[in-house]
């Protein structure tokens, strides 16, 4: 397989898939640019080793064709200035003469962006000759999208066809895998993941995957609550899924039998409404009473989350043990995040992954002292279920 470092780039067109899906707001400025940001090693690399890279992307969700809020012209500036000053250029659709003109003519240092890619519904949809359409826009095609690798779309897997011998993942792809790799199939025992957030049934499937895995499994947040009713628990008025009990127990059972131990709270932070003033109290979590709700785990239970976490050689952590976004109900999730920096600093990998634990880590200002932080979404799930994605298997493939 073709790296970006083994590939010979000198006078060829890269076609970088890049993910540009970066939030403007209504006078269209760049209101985060990380993801820009993160594809700038790949775009570098590329002109370094004497190649031009056309970078194509989606950005937002168009409906019936080009509309302007939608269109990349709005980020050419800010990618010039990411690129110290280089030249950029926007081709005004990603397919037919133009843009393979301006697709041929960049120059050494030059880059092109070639317009938003679901200007054209054949994206989504995959369609074949419409990969074939953008690959007539580059020499090789280097696929640096994680977000969109869940998404068997034309330039994410589809394209793949056109390059049998010229494609390969660029850096945000490769760190993705490597990471993810290292968490699931070489871990430094004893491994640990922590599941938190709302629901157990949005986290089913990769809870099942895991404990193929993992040593330790922390169960926390509002999936608690599920687990403590399956034991026979009482939860109050907690967040509870009635027709994920039967799944709950089985998980507790296969558990068992794979010698993965679960940790679940003993004790919540319990709450008489869902708000930052609700009054509180810390009660047993199987003997919540009526009218109050767990909302944050408990001080004796953070104490065993915390000594599992710091005794782990590898982490992952998916959802917060709690309601973060309240200060009152933030101290469980504090608590991982610390624990999680003090066992890297120990020389353990920690993985953080998912929306709101990336969220919380942020909100903590622990970033800088975890391993890794993915940004991905529904890709990174995806990779935690154990599902192959298109766009990784593409480039991968024969
Ligand atoms: P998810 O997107 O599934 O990771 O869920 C994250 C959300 O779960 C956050 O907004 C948390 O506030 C919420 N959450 C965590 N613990 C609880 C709880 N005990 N009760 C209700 N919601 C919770």
């Amino acid at each position: 397989m073709q790296t970006i470092e083994t590939y010979d780039f000198s006078g060829k067109r890269a076609l970088i898939r890049v993910d540009f899906n970066v939030p403007l707001n209504e006078k269209f400025e760049i209101t985060d640019d990380t993801r820009m940001r993160a594809a700038l090693p790949t775009i570098k690399k590329v002109i370094e080793k004497g190649g031009s890279p056309v970078i194509m992307s989606h950005l937002g969700r168009p409906k019936e064709g080009p509309e302007d809020k939608f269109s990349l012209r709005h980020l050419v500036d800010h990618l010039s200035e990411l690129l110290d000053g280089a030249t950029v250029k926007i081709a005004p659709d990603c397919i037919g003469a133009e843009a393979q003109k301006m697709a041929g003519e960049v120059k050494p240092g030059e880059v092109l962006i070639l317009e938003n890619l679901r200007f054209h519904k054949e994206e989504t949809k995959g369609d074949e000759a419409f990969a074939e359409q953008i690959a007539k826009n580059g020499d090789c095609w280097i696929n640096d999208a994680f977000g969109t690798a869940h998404r068997a779309h034309a330039s994410t897997a589809v394209i793949a066809k056109f390059f049998p011998n010229d494609k390969m993942f660029g850096y945000v792809i490769g760190s993705e895998i490597k990471s993810l790799d290292k968490v699931l199939h070489s871990p430094s025992r004893p491994l640990t993941a922590i599941m938190g957030g709302a629901k157990v049934s949005s986290k089913i499937t990769i809870i099942e995957n895991l404990l193929d895995k993992v040593d330790n499994l922390i169960i926390g947040g509002g999936m608690t609550y599920t687990f403590v009713k399956a034991r026979g628990g009482k939860v109050g008025n907690s967040i509870c899924e009635d027709d994920y009990l039967d799944m709950a127990k089985n998980i507790e059972k296969l558990a068992k039998e794979k010698g993965v131990q679960i940790i679940l709270s003993s004790d919540v932070l319990a709450a008489d409404d869902f708000s930052n003033d609700a009054n509180t109290k810390v009660v047993p979590s199987d003997e919540i009473p009526d009218g109050w709700q767990g909302l944050d785990a408990g001080p004796e239970s953070i104490k065993d989350m915390m000594k599992v976490i710091e005794e782990s050689g590898t982490i992952l952590w998916n959802g917060p043990v709690g309601v973060f976004e309240f200060e009152t109900f933030a101290k469980g999730s504090r608590a991982i995040g610390d624990a999680i920096v003090a066992a890297t600093k120990k020389g353990a990998f920690s993985l953080i992954g998912g929306g709101d634990s990336v969220a919380c880590i942020n909100q903590f200002g622990l970033a800088d002292d975890v391993s890794y932080i993915s940004t991905a979404g529904g890709a990174l799930l995806e990779y935690l279920e154990g599902k192959e994605l298109p766009g990784i298997a593409a480039v991968r493939g024969e």
